[in-house]
C-alpha cells in the first residue's frame, strides 16, 4: 500500500504530470511553490478560481479516474476562458477513499495530457483520505484591465453561445433514464458530458469584442441570469436561435424535455457572452475568419430578468436550472 508521500511522488511529481513552465522557480516537493511574477508584472493581471468535483454530486460514482481527472480540470480551464484569461498553474487537493495504484495511474495520466495540451503546470496540492472528492485550483493571467466579466452586459449588447447547447444534459438524462439514446450517438454524448473542452482560445479573442462572459456550468438560463442580475439588465433569448448538434433530433421528440434540457441542462462549459452592436460586425468577421462557431441567441434590454421566445411564445422557464443545496 503506498504512502501518502509515495502517491504525490509516483502520480504528482511536475516531471511526469505537466508542462514544465519556466515561470516556476519551485514547484511540488517543499512547503509551498514559488512562482515568477515579475515578468508578468504591470502588464498582466493574476486570475484565480477553484472548482470541486465531489464523487456521487458532480460526477456518478462509476465514472472512469480517466474523465473524473479530464473533468476536473477541464472545468477549471473553463474558468479561465469565461474571464478571457490565459491559464498557468493549478493546485490539487485529491481526497481518496483508497490507494488504488491502477486508478491512480489512469487519473495521473489523464490529468497529465490534459495539463500538456494547455500547457499548465501542477504546482503543489494537498492528498488525504475520505470520500472521493478533486478540488483544483487555478491560476492564469489577463493583460491588466482586460479580464472579461459577467457585470458590463449592455442594453442593445447581442447575446451569443459558442460551440451547441444541451448535449452534456441529453447525455445525463439519458444516464439517468430519462431518455434512450441512438447506439451511434453515445460517444459523442458521453464525450460532450465526461470531456467538455474548454474554450480558452475563444475567451482570449473575446477579451477584444465581449462587454461580460460566463461558462454554462449550471444551464443556460441561469448562468445567462447571472450575467443579467450582475450587469442590471435583462435579456430575451430565441429557442429557434439556440444552436443544437443533431443529436437532438435524432434522439428525442418529447418537445418538454428538449426544451428543459437545452435551457436549463448544465455541463455544456461552452461560454456565454454579450457583443456591443456596434462591434457585433467586426466580431463575427473574426470569428468567420477563425472557423469558431459562435451563435447569436438573443439581445440584452432592460426588463429585468430572462424571457426565452418560442414559436413566438414566451416559455413559462420559472424553477429551471440547476442549484445545489436547493435541488438536492
Ligand atoms: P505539507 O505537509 O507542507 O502540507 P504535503 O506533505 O501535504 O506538505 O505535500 C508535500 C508536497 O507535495 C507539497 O509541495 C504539496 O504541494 C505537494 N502535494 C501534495 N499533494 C499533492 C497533490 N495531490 N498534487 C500535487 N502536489 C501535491
Ligand atoms: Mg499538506
Amino acid at each position: 500500500m503506498p504512502s501518502e508521500f509515495d502517491i504525490i511522488r509516483q502520480y504528482f511529481t511536475p516531471t511526469s504530470i505537466s508542462q514544465k513552465r519556466d515561470d516556476v522557480v519551485l514547484g511540488i516537493g517543499d512547503d509551498a511553490a514559488i512562482l515568477d511574477v515579475s515578468e508578468h508584472h504591470q502588464q498582466h493581471q493574476l486570475v484565480q478560481s477553484v472548482d470541486t468535483l465531489v464523487a456521487g454530486v458532480h460526477f456518478p460514482i462509476e465514472t472512469s479516474p480517466q474523465d473524473i481527472a479530464y473533468k476536473a480540470l477541464a472545468v477549471n480551464l473553463s474558468d479561465m476562458a469565461a474571464m478571457g484569461a490565459e491559464p498557468a498553474w493549478f493546485t490539487l487537493a485529491i481526497t481518496l477513499p483508497d490507494a488504488d495504484e491502477k486508478w491512480l495511474k489512469d487519473f495521473s495520466e489523464s490529468l497529465s495530457a490534459l495539463a500538456k495540451k494547455y500547457r499548465v503546470q501542477l504546482i503543489g496540492g494537498d492528498t488525504t483520505h475520505g470520500p472521493l472528492c478533486i478540488s483544483i485550483t487555478i491560476n492564469g493571467f489577463v493583460p491588466t484591465g482586460k479580464a472579461l466579466t459577467r457585470h458590463k452586459a449592455q442594453l442593445t449588447d447581442k447575446i451569443y453561445v459558442s460551440g451547441t447547447i444541451g448535449d452534456a444534459a441529453l447525455a445525463l438524462a439519458a444516464w439517468q433514464g430519462q431518455c434512450l439514446l441512438r447506439e451511434e450517438s453515445i460517444d459523442y454524448l458521453q464525450q460532450r458530458l465526461n470531456r467538455p473542452k474548454p474554450q480558452i482560445d475563444l475567451g482570449l479573442l473575446l477579451s477584444e469584442y465581449a462587454s461580460s462572459c460566463i461558462d454554462i456550468s449550471d444551464g443556460l438560463i441561469a448562468d445567462l441570469k447571472h450575467i443579467t442580475d450582475s450587469s442590471d439588465v435583462g435579456a430575451t433569448i430565441y429557442f429557434e436561435n439556440i444552436p443544437l448538434s443533431k443529436e437532438f433530433n435524432l434522439n428525442l421528440t418529447d418537445d418538454i424535455l428538449i426544451t428543459s434540457l437545452v435551457l436549463s441542462g448544465g455541463d455544456d462549459y461552452e461560454l456565454c457572452f454579450t457583443i456591443p452592436s456596434a462591434k457585433q460586425a467586426d466580431f463575427e468577421k473574426e470569428i468567420n475568419e477563425k472557423y469558431i462557431l459562435v451563435t447569436c441567441i438573443g439581445e440584452i434590454e432592460s426588463k429585468p430578468g430572462v424571457r426565452c421566445i418560442k414559436d413566438d411564445k414566451e416559455i413559462d422557464i420559472q424553477g429551471i436550472g440547476y442549484q445545489h443545496f436547493t435541488d438536492i
